[in-house]
């Protein structure tokens, strides 16, 4: 089988380069054409998504593997987006997650209309994704901890803040401080959500206002940054947890590189932007891989809020 088509190659190379085809010496097969056709068929009979192409290794990863290693790659530990749903599922223990405001929607408040409507767009990825809005939270229980977890996702319009991600934060953090419970937010955005203007931003000052209630109660809030979380989120709730962590290789920051170079006009420094370089200079306190997270968080509860684990308040 393996000499078969080794000589169809070498028929199909000898086709192409030679322009008369070359009788003499040769044997009666070299005649026939080389079958490109069952090639080309066979290509076509592989699946789309079985595979994906890791972005950083360019190795072609099994679906299957993929998600179950967390939507790590497995050669070079490339960390590719990964959902709400799945996210919740990777950290939670089975069946303790109690969702919060499920059918909170937003509102085309400003009559928004540019290449489709807001109100289209938002019905697009209501049913493309099957998620009301960009965050989903609720109270639940990560190993005998009971926290408040708010999880956002990309998928859903760039993981935009507009009043229902605010709103849904907001209420999520006041329950953590009126159950004493230490609150966890996984961000990835790119910003406050365009589409409801100033709405949007008033959504910064409501998060941090909430949080600041939470932390006078002496409640821990552990903010995660994942791939990417910038603009109006990362100038907001996302950057003032007690304890700021990061996934390996996620851009975090303020404004694109591209817009800080013209506004400062100086080169920026390799690597500006990623989390490695922020935990380097300060701002984040640890880079933790997907796989380690619940262990660490865990490891992080314990110390952070060791009164609170269900088994004391149990006996208390
Ligand atoms: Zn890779």
């Amino acid at each position: 089988m393996a000499s078969g088509s080794f000589v169809k190659k070498t028929l199909g190379l000898e086709a192409e380069t030679s322009p008369a085809p070359q009788t003499s010496g040769s044997g009666t097969t070299f005649a026939k054409k080389p079958k490109l056709a069952t090639a080309k068929s066979k290509k076509k009979e592989i699946p789309e998504g079985l595979w994906t192409k890791c972005p950083k290794c360019g190795t072609m990863v099994f679906d299957k593997e993929l998600d179950e290693n967390l939507k790590v790659c497995t050669h070079c530990q490339h960390h590719f987006p990964i959902g709400s749903r799945e996210r919740i599922h990777s950290l939670v223990e089975t069946c303790t997650f109690e969702e919060m405001d499920p059918d909170l929607s937003s509102v085309d408040i400003l009559n928004f209309t540019g290449v489709a409507s807001y109100t289209s767009k938002l019905e697009d990825y209501q049913r493309s994704t099957g998620l009301k809005d960009a965050v989903v939270t609720g109270v639940c229980r990560i190993a005998a901890h009971r926290v408040a977890l708010g999880v956002m996702d990309f998928s859903f319009l760039g993981g935009s803040m507009g009043s229902v991600v605010g709103e849904k934060l907001t209420r999520l953090i006041e329950k953590a401080t009126e159950k004493g419970l230490a609150l966890i937010i996984i961000s990835t955005s790119g910003g406050a959500r365009m589409y409801e203007g100033m709405f949007s931003l008033m959504q910064m000052a409501k998060t941090c206002g909430a949080l600041s209630y939470h932390a006078k109660a002496r409640l821990p809030y552990i903010s995660l940054l994942t791939h990417p979380t910038t603009a109006g989120v990362m100038a907001s709730y996302a950057s003032v947890g007690d304890l700021i962590i990061a996934e390996p290789g996620a851009m975090i920051g303020f404004a694109g590189p591209r817009v800080i170079k013209d506004t400062t006009q100086a080169e920026l420094p390799a690597g500006f932007q990623t989390a490695e370089f922020l935990l380097d200079h300060g701002l984040i306190d640890a880079i933790v891989p997907r796989r380690e997270l619940k262990a660490r968080l865990t490891e992080y509860l314990n110390y952070l809020a060791p009164q609170k684990t269900i088994g004391s308040a149990a006996k208390s």
